[in-house]
């Protein structure tokens, strides 16, 4: 038996609903506690008692506990799924024009692009999203409508929309953005207009999902870029596993080395709340809760995934 078997078949027997019970008990004490996000003042009205969970197996089964269904603002979760589509456009060109470290610093920081010319240290802080926005913009005629139409797909659920108050609510609160767009545009790393690649960056930040949206549309991550239901390719292996590989050293912001110690998976977080890990191989796992760290990700939710990694023995570790 190979060992990709081996553990489909080990994750098979796992009891992943009593797990999921098991996690949302252990959790319950920290939920509502951290702080929602207020620097988007839309998102700062969100109540912070909420947790949810989700998991989505490659053999087509799902989970979930707590408000797995309710939607919330996925913010920096997005910026996995624009890296897929910029990645699928440029290929490995696209490393010119962004790094693959992590940062070391606070997702929205200006302080490493003068020094490194205008090139994001990677995909995931904000001026690599930037710089992601643009590779979409200038590939695609209508750039929003792509990455809805891929989201939705990827998720099965053709009602995932986007939140136009979220994404004017940060606008007009986006000065920092604005301040790292142009800057990047100084050193010549932006090839559209400013505002248009903040205007696709402020919505694609406000898409709004579910837990269990969340763990479907990712599953490609944990299927070597294929479509759990149709086995079609989102994107080449190769390709798959550099997004992960990303996710586990720059996904969580500046906490991905402690997040990788104490969870084990490629994740991507956002300040919504969300977070969305992957097992590959096996299965994608989802988790909300507004309450965040000093660092910027769900207390509870990575909490919540430390336990599930320990408790059903599935890491990358
Ligand atoms: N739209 C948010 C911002 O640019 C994303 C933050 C996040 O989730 O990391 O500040």
């Amino acid at each position: 038996m190979k060992s990709d078997e081996i553990i489909l078949e080990t994750s098979a027997k796992l009891d992943i609903a009593s797990v999921l019970e098991e996690i949302a008990g252990e959790v319950a004490p920290l939920v509502g506690q951290g702080e929602v996000a207020s620097y988007i003042p839309r998102l700062a009205r969100v109540p912070a008692n909420r947790f949810g969970m989700a998991v989505a197996t490659l053999d087509g089964r799902l989970f979930s506990v707590g408000d797995a269904e309710e939607r919330f603002s996925i913010q920096s979760i997005s910026k996995a799924f624009s890296l897929t589509l910029a990645l699928e456009a440029l290929g490995g060109e696209l490393w010119k024009r962004v790094g693959r470290e992590p940062s070391g610093n606070a997702f929205n920081s200006l302080v490493q692009l003068e020094r490194e010319n205008g090139i994001p240290r990677n995909p995931f802080i904000n001026a690599g999203a930037h710089v992601i926005a643009d590779v979409i913009l200038s590939q695609t005629p209508k750039p929003l409508e792509t990455l809805l139409e891929f989201v939705r797909d990827r998720s099965g659920n053709a009602e995932v929309c986007i939140d136009e108050e979220v994404a004017s609510s940060e606008r007009e609160a986006g000065f920092r953005n604005a301040a790292l767009a142009n800057f990047i545009r100084s050193f010549g790393n932006l090839d559209n207009p400013v505002e248009d690649v903040l205007d696709f960056y402020f919505h694609q930040c406000a898409l709004q999902m579910s837990c269990t949206d969340l763990a479907r549309a990712f599953l490609y991550l944990a299927n070597e870029g294929r479509c759990q239901r149709s086995g079609e390719s989102v994107i080449n292996p190769e390709r798959a596993k550099r997004i992960n590989a990303l996710m586990l050293t720059c996904g969580t912001y500046d906490a991905a080395g402690e997040f990788a110690f104490r969870v084990g998976l490629p994740a991507k977080s956002g300040v919504g709340g969300g977070i969305i890990a992957v097992v590959p191989k096996v299965l994608t796992v989802a988790v909300w809760s507004p309450g965040l760290d000093e660092k910027g990700n769900s207390l509870a939710g990575a909490t919540a995934l430390d336990l599930f990694t320990t408790l059903t023995g599935l890491s990358v570790f």
